[in-house]
C-alpha cells in the first residue's frame, strides 16, 4: 500500500505583484503559516518576482513555483525561460499547460515537453487539466480529461511520481466564483488519479482541484478522497485568505 499523500496548496499569483509587492506578500504569508506542518505549501509569482519570493520565503516551508517553464535548456526562444533559470531564481517547481497558457497558445506536445524537461531540471511540475463549460455539457468531461492527461504524461515515466502532480481545473470554474461541487471534484480528479495510473502509480500520485477555491469552500473540497490538495488564484492573492485556505488542508 502507499503511504499516503501529503496535501499540496499552490497559489497562482497569475500576472499580479511586482517584486516589492510579492516580498511583502511572501513575509505576511509565511508569519501566518508558520510551520505548515504535515502539508506542502507553494506560492507561483510572475517570473520578475521568483527572486523576491524565494528570498522572502528563505527559512521557511513556503516553497516558490514558476507558472510556466519552457523545454529547452537555452536558445532562441525569445521571451521564454528554462528550467535551470527557474532553479536559479529560487523556484523549486513550476505549474505547466494552466487553461490559461493553454488558451494562449501551449499545445499538449509543449506541456508533454515541458513536464519531462521541468522534471529532469529536478523541478516539481504541477500539470493542470480541465474542460471547458462547453465540454461539461456535451458530457465530455471524462474523454477530454483522459486526453489531456494521456497526452501530457506522454513523456513521463513512473519514476517521475514524486515530482509530478496534477491538478484538474475545469475552465468554467477558473475566476468565475462558479466552484465545481465537492462530487464534480471528486468524480473527476478520480479520473485524473486512473488515466495517470497508466504511467506513474496512481494510488502515490496528487491530484489538486482548482477553481475559485476560498476559504469558505476549501475544506469540503480537500476533504473529497481524490482531492489532495488545491490549486488557488484570485483568493491566494491575499495573505490572509490564502492561510485561511492552508488551514483548511491541515
Ligand atoms: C487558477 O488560476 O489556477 C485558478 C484556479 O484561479 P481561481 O482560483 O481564481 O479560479
Amino acid at each position: 500500500m502507499s503511504a499516503p499523500r501529503r496535501p499540496l496548496v499552490a497559489g497562482n499569483w497569475k500576472m499580479h505583484k511586482t517584486a516589492g509587492e510579492a516580498r511583502d506578500a511572501c513575509a505576511a504569508l509565511a508569519a501566518l503559516v508558520g510551520g505548515a506542518p504535515g502539508i506542502d505549501v507553494a506560492v507561483c509569482p510572475p517570473f520578475t518576482a521568483l527572486q523576491a519570493a524565494s528570498e522572502a520565503l528563505a527559512g521557511s516551508p513556503i516553497a516558490v513555483y514558476a507558472q510556466n517553464v519552457h523545454e529547452a535548456d537555452q536558445g532562441a526562444h525569445t521571451g521564454e525561460i528554462s528550467a535551470a533559470m527557474l532553479r536559479d531564481a529560487g523556484a523549486a517547481g513550476a505549474l505547466v499547460g494552466h487553461s490559461e497558457r493553454r488558451a494562449a497558445g501551449d499545445t499538449d506536445d509543449q506541456v508533454a515537453a515541458r513536464v519531462r524537461a521541468g522534471i529532469d531540471a529536478g523541478l516539481l511540475i504541477v500539470m493542470c487539466c480541465g474542460e471547458s463549460l462547453d465540454t461539461r455539457r456535451a458530457g465530455d468531461t471524462q474523454a477530454w480529461v483522459t486526453r489531456q492527461v494521456r497526452a501530457g504524461l506522454s513523456q513521463a515515466t513512473a519514476a517521475d511520481v514524486d515530482r509530478l502532480v496534477i491538478a484538474y481545473e475545469p475552465i468554467w470554474a477558473i475566476g468565475t466564483g462558479e466552484t465545481a461541487t465537492p462530487e464534480q471534484a471528486q468524480e473527476a480528479c478520480a479520473i485524473v488519479r486512473a488515466v495517470a495510473g497508466e504511467v506513474v502509480d496512481g494510488q502515490a500520485l496528487r491530484v489538486l482541484y482548482g477553481g475559485s477555491v476560498n476559504p469558505a469552500n476549501a475544506a469540503e473540497l480537500m476533504a473529497c478522497p481524490d482531492v489532495d490538495g488545491a490549486l488557488v488564484g484570485g483568493a491566494s492573492l491575499d495573505p490572509e485568505s490564502f492561510a485561511a485556505i492552508v488551514a483548511a488542508a491541515s
